[in-house]
């Protein structure tokens, strides 16, 4: 049976290839796909829900590149602090404690936060990804997530090779389609040289795609340059990894040629720009990443280092942070911070039909209610998200062509439940 969502009279940012935007419009949803979008859409025969979009703005599902979600268990247990103390006395001590079931309830209060905030696709890598994916098949998020990599012993190494080989066997295209798994060699850091022949070599019959984090600090980048005289990037294509299919996080600090092999080995880049400034890792160089034509989306990265998933932080820091390192207001305009948050993060991804609001195109979609003081009048309502909208500012919220927020109500999570279980497990953690 065909089920069928049709929103009726709200603006639409289509965020398509002309930058479109319908006021009012009306967009009709068949099972997981945009079944058409015009400026009227008859009421179709049989079975469908209508919602009404009367001021409301309709814009595509937010794409989050980064995060380590179950990492909401140490929200605000860790701040102030230098990378490596943060890192090594505070996050890791913790970590060593989780169980499977910690990773599932942390990850549930992601997805219930992520999905209240309009966000409809992110992108993962933890540990126990397992509870990880099946938390999101019952959230109906959509999601593509990696089991971490860590190859700083030859037995570590092996081992979480092996599990997150096996996950992408176990998991790839389940949840209906929902579920993409990659593999998730954590970083040039922990993943040495001859470790990482080894991970390209064993998973040359897969088909996955990388997700890595690269030239996070200045640190990371000069250890690189005394090790093996390259930078992290330079480093990565002589190893053969950007041959494959690859999504970066960070990418703070890069040299001219860092970008122009980034651009022209269409790796997909996760800008973090709230994570960056938090750990004081830095400020990417954005505006040129974009200028040379390179695939780059934005992400949160996990709850320990944000503190928060709401993307709408992302858009507007990533162009406010810009104009004002540049002193130039011109830098990174509404239209493509918005870009930045949804079509760009499918290209990042290499999934074109995720982040847009066209025929054929996912029906994975947000719309905001504009009916409050800060996001009136409708001058610009681009303008209105970017500089004036935040999380709270979602109504409803569509994935896969499934109702999964309605006034605000994650309708597919328990948020008491979620609420006493992570509160619970936050407490032993942090013993
Ligand atoms: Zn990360």
């Amino acid at each position: 049976m065909t089920s069928r969502i049709l929103i009726k009279g709200a603006t639409m940012i289509t965020m398509n290839e002309e930058n479109e935007r319908l006021t009012p419009g009306d967009l009709l949803v068949e099972n997981d796909r945009i079944a058409s979008i015009d400026h009227t859409i008859l009421d179709p025969e049989g079975d469908v829900k209508v919602i009404s979009g009367k001021g409301k703005v309709l814009i595509p599902g937010l794409i989050n590149l980064h995060n380590h979600a179950a990492m909401t268990l140490f929200r605000s247990y860790a701040d102030d602090l230098p990378l490596m103390e943060w890192l090594q006395n505070k996050i890791l001590p913790a970590e060593a404690k989780l169980t499977a079931e910690d990773v599932y309830w942390g990850t549930s209060l992601a997805l219930l936060e992520m999905l209240r905030g309009g966000t409809t696709t992110f992108v993962d890598m933890y540990y126990y990804m397992d509870e990880v994916a099946r938390a999101c098949v019952e959230s109906g998020m959509r999601a593509v997530l990696s089991e971490g990599i860590i190859g700083v012993n030859s037995k570590i190494g092996h081992k979480t090779l092996h599990t997150a080989k096996n996950f992408v066997k176990n998991w790839q295209g389940k949840g209906e389609g929902r579920i993409t798994a990659m593999l998730g060699p954590h970083a040039p850091y922990t993943c040495p040289p001859d470790f990482m022949k080894v991970v390209l070599k064993e998973t040359g019959d897969l088909d996955a795609a990388f997700h890595i984090h690269l030239a996070e600090s200045r640190s990371e980048v000069q250890e690189s340059l005394d090790r093996y005289r390259k930078t992290p990037v330079g480093l990565m294509l002589e190893l053969g990894l950007l041959d494959r299919r690859v999504l970066a996080a960070h990418c703070v600090h890069l040299t001219d040629e860092d970008i122009e092999i980034l651009a022209d080995k269409e790796v997909g880049i996760s800008h973090n720009p709230g994570s960056n400034l938090k750990l004081g890792s830095g400020i990417a160089p954005l505006p040129r990443l974009l200028e040379k034509g390179a695939r780059v989306g934005l992400g949160t990265d996990g709850a320990a280092s944000n503190n928060n998933l709401d993307m709408f932080e992302e858009i507007l820091l990533c162009s406010l942070i810009q104009k004002g390192v540049h002193e130039k207001p011109t830098l990174i305009t509404a239209a493509q911070a918005l870009e930045l948050a949804t079509r760009g993060g499918g290209r990042a991804l290499h999934m074109e039909e995720l982040g847009v609001l066209k025929e054929g195109a996912k029906a994975d979609l947000t719309l905001l209610d504009f009916h409050k003081p800060h996001l009136q009048p409708h001058n610009n309502p681009e303008a209105n998200i970017v500089y004036s909208a935040s999380a709270s500012d979602v109504d409803t919220v569509i994935v896969d062509g499934r109702l999964v927020v309605e006034g605000g109500d994650v309708l597919t999570l328990d948020a008491e439940r979620i609420y006493y279980e992570t509160t619970k497990r936050a407490k032993r953690l942090q013993g």
